[in-house]
């Protein structure tokens, strides 16, 4: 089948290399001509480990090139994905991008004799599909949903594991607005893939919100109990889940051997969420509540948590080097918003950052990926230096703060930080460290969920 996808970032290049490599003609539509350039060469727009070799394979086979020219893929088309970015807007969905790619994919459509169906597989609030994108679809077409297909099929590829999630998925959630289109889009994959789902467009939508509210809200209950074990001497939160782990409801034994599902990892203390999808979702999904008159007291709850956890690493600098924190030098270890990405996008680093500068502090950044290839806008504003190295990082340090759990940062010794700094103080934001072990060799060691009292 030949298939175009709209959008070129994490999840429209990864689902178009996925589905090339099921055997479809796939074109994916970009808006940057040498990022198009680029994954014509093999060159991933961005980090993701396994990409750059899934995409040559899929080259290889010739079954994917990428252009800008979004009409006449559009017309080659009988599958056409809308993968472009839905941000928020104080709070509420930005449907920019959507409206723009539902246009010029009616515009296109209008010219098609062939039956077609247009799919939303970007974040979308429930009702967006039936009452925007389908509307726009018509205007622009000159048709009527029925005369051209209309689904909805979210993305839950996590970034860092994408293209294995991709190719592997646990699920298949189709919204369909009429037997046809369902059945049309249902055929591009394989029956054997994964469980699918088929269901309506808005419940397709609402799926994928309360997944991701769900992890989300994992994330900011296991802060907020950081903060209760941080008041009470001798209480570890770490130790708090290992305890709570062993629950064989969250890991269960399977034949003699206990199994760790992923959803434990939700389930720790740290210094929040944050990438291009939890802050927006809950965010959006809030928004919706207030927009239907059924406010989501728990979901705000959970958003207003993770907004004030960077500053509970502040709380934790403090501590172990007093108040004053100007003319300090602080070190963050790790900038994008978790391992195995570059994406910086709502990192709680941003939030730990403005409050050090706030405070006067000079900040020296260090992470294995966010700025290797070129330094994003996002770091360019602000007056930080960005180190090459972690020993030149800190060098120079009072203090260094984990905010990303790279595997790099998690080989660091004590010998290694006793070696590097003039006092080894670590606030260990992500709970990396063995804390007994970093503090009988002598470092000044803080971390979420832990408090000396
Ligand atoms: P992204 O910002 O990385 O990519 C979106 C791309 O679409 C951008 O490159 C943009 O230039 C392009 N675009 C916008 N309008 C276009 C048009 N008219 N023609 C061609 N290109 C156009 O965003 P993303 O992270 O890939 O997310 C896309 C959607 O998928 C969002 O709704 C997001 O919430 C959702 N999602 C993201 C993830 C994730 O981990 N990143 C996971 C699941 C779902």
């Amino acid at each position: 089948m030949t298939i175009t996808v709209i959008g070129t970032g994490y999840v429209g290049l990864v689902t178009a290399v996925m589905l090339g490599s099921l055997g479809h003609e796939v074109i994916c539509v970009g808006r940057n001509k040498s990022k198009v350039q680029d994954i014509n060469k093999g060159k991933a727009p961005f980090f993701e480990p396994g990409l750059p070799e899934a995409l040559q394979k899929v080259l290889d086979k010739q079954n994917l090139r990428a252009t800008t020219e979004l009409t006449k893929s559009v017309q080659q088309s009988t599958i056409i994905i809308i993968a472009v970015g839905t941000p928020t807007n104080g709070g509420k969905i930005d449907l920019g991008q959507i409206r723009f790619a539902s246009r010029d994919i009616g515009r296109a459509m209008r010219k098609s004799a062939s039956y077609q169906v247009v799919v939303v597989k970007s974040t979308v609030v429930p009702g967006t599909t039936e009452n925007v994108v389908g509307p726009i679809l018509e205007k622009y077409s000159g048709k009527r949903v029925g005369e051209f297909g209309l689904c909805m099929n979210p993305e839950f590829l996590r970034e860092g594991n994408a293209v294995n999630d991709a190719m592997h998925p646990d699920r298949i959630v189709i919204g369909k607005s009429d037997e046809k289109s369902g059945a049309v889009y249902k055929s591009v994959y394989p029956t054997d893939l994964c469980p699918l789902i088929l269901t309506n467009t808005a419940t397709a939508e609402m799926i994928k919100y309360v997944s991701n509210s769900l992890l989300a809200t994992l994330i900011s209950f296991s802060n907020e109990i950081a903060r209760i074990c941080e008041k009470t001497p001798g209480v570890d939160a770490i130790d708090v889940w290992r305890g709570l782990h062993l629950d064989s409801r969250l890991s269960p034994m399977v034949n003699g051997k206990r199994i760790q599902p992923g959803i434990l990892s939700y389930i720790y203390s740290g210094s929040g969420y944050g990438g291009s999808c939890f802050p927006k979702d809950t965010q959006a999904l809030a928004f919706f509540g207030r927009q239907m008159k059924q406010r989501l007291t728990l979901i705000e709850t959970v958003i207003g948590i993770n907004k004030t956890q960077p500053h509970r690493v502040i709380l934790h600098l403090k501590n172990a080097i007093g108040e004053q924190l100007k003319g300090k030098t602080i070190v963050i270890l790790g900038l994008t918003f978790k391992p195995d990405t570059d994406d910086l996008r709502e990192s709680p680093a941003f939030g730990v950052i403005d409050e050090l500068l706030e405070l006067g502090a000079k900040v020296v950044c260090h992470d294995p990926q966010a700025y290797r290839d070129s330094v994003p806008d996002s770091l360019k504003r602000l007056p930080v230096k960005l180190a090459k190295t972690i020993s030149d990082a800190l060098g120079r340090a009072d203090a260094a703060i984990v905010l990303t759990a790279w595997e790099d940062y998690k080989k660091l010794t004590p010998a290694m930080f006793k070696k590097y700094m003039k006092v080894p103080v670590i606030i260990d934001g992500r709970r990396i460290y063995d804390k007994t072990l970093f503090i009988s060799q002598g470092i000044i060691y803080r971390g979420i969920g832990y408090c000396i009292e």
